[in-house]
């Protein structure tokens, strides 16, 4: 074979195979871009486990007419402009693939109006060659992206495809844990027509650790708080907020485990062992830790960069990092022992 430039489409389907691995995924990206335009409510709807329709709905600022087809092409964002923005990521996004990635295995339509423009505007991705129709929409101020027949084209994709109450399983996760993330955001999830769940703004409430609790007690339960201790740790500019699980009431199975870098979700080795250490002398063999962990840092302390689906990142002062996280853990924990100490009969 000789050499040639892939079609279109055919680059943003291999792009996708690294973000868009099944429905959840889908969500994720369009609920993450809901967030980086400032949306105050988010509605979640979803059609047979995402197989066949995933409907997101945000009040953000929206995204102008002249720049709808622009926002389906490939590595086209209004995130980053240069590598010194690539060094400090203070948004969700940065890539600019999701929404070609996407529409590239899936019929999309995104429809949207900024609060600058009187009307609405949709456009439509479908074809080889990428080609975008954009047309006149009614819709209120922010945006609505509409994925239908998530891999139609994509048969090796659709096989992997599991029962819709598996792959709503997934969304539903996710959806838990962006909404632990924003406490301030209203996420409404539906399902096949169904209300399913519904996390209520907690701005009302005075101080963030009110307002993350209150998020807590939705997301968890209420009984979870009762059995954890809070507290924030500072150092430098870096701010950590931990609510562990009393040692001797952690569950083994499915326990609760949440963790967040800049608002970011992580499965990250260098947290997950700074916690295990943390709990190591006070848990049961078959007993995980339970907890919800913000650390909070400059964008330039850490690289997001790593990993197209950004669950990976790396800290540039990891072994501080560690060791404040041991820290503000072993703390929860000293009070449990302190508390026990107090209860028991002399
Ligand atoms: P990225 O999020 O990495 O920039 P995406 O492909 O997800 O790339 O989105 C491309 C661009 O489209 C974004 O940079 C943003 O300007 C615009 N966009 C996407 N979704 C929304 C939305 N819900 N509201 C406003 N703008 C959006
Ligand atoms: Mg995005």
């Amino acid at each position: 074979m000789t050499i040639q430039i892939l079609p279109p489409q055919l680059a943003n389907q291999i792009a996708a195979g690294e973000v868009v691995e099944r429905p959840s995924s889908v969500v994720k990206e369009l609920v993450e871009n809901a967030l980086d335009a400032g949306a105050t409510k988010i509605e979640i709807d979803i059609e047979r486990g995402g197989h066949k329709k995933i409907l997101i709905k945000d009040d953000g600022k929206g995204i102008p007419k002249d720049q709808l087809a622009l926002a389906l092409s490939r590595h086209a964002t209004s995130k980053i402009a240069n590598i010194e923005d690539l060094e400090a990521i203070v948004s969700l996004g940065f890539r600019g693939e999701a929404l070609a990635s996407i529409s590239s295995v899936s019929r999309l339509t995104i429809t949207s109006k900024p609060k600058t423009q009187n009307e609405a505007w949709s456009a439509i991705a479908e074809g080889l060659d990428m080609a975008v129709d954009v047309k006149p929409a009614a819709h209120p101020n922010g945006t609505s992206v509409e994925v239908i027949d998530l891999f139609f084209n994509t048969p090796a994709r659709r096989k992997f495809l599991r029962a819709e109450k598996t792959e709503f399983s997934h969304i539903e996760t996710l959806i838990r844990r962006i909404a632990m993330s924003r406490p301030e955001i209203t996420f409404v999830l539906k399902h096949n027509g169904k209300t399913v769940k519904r996390y209520r703004s907690q701005c009302h409430l005075d101080d963030a650790i009110s307002v993350q609790s209150g998020r807590i007690s939705e997301v968890i339960s209420s009984g979870f708080l009762e059995m954890t201790s809070v507290r924030s740790v500072q150092y430098d500019q870096i701010n950590i907020s931990v609510w562990a699980c009393r040692p001797d009431m952690c569950k083994s199975v499915n326990p609760a485990q949440y963790a967040f870098v800049n608002g970011r979700m992580m499965r990250d080795k260098l947290i997950q062992h700074a916690i295990r250490q943390a709990y190591a002398n006070s848990l049961h063999a078959e007993q995980q830790p339970e907890y919800v962990l913000f650390i909070e840092l400059p964008a330039d302390e850490v690289d997001v960069n790593v990993h197209p689906a950004k669950h990976e990142v790396r800290f540039h002062h990891a072994r501080l990092l560690h060791d404040l996280i041991v820290t503000a853990f072993q703390d929860c924990i000293q009070d449990f022992s302190r508390a026990s100490m107090l209860e028991e009969p002399v």
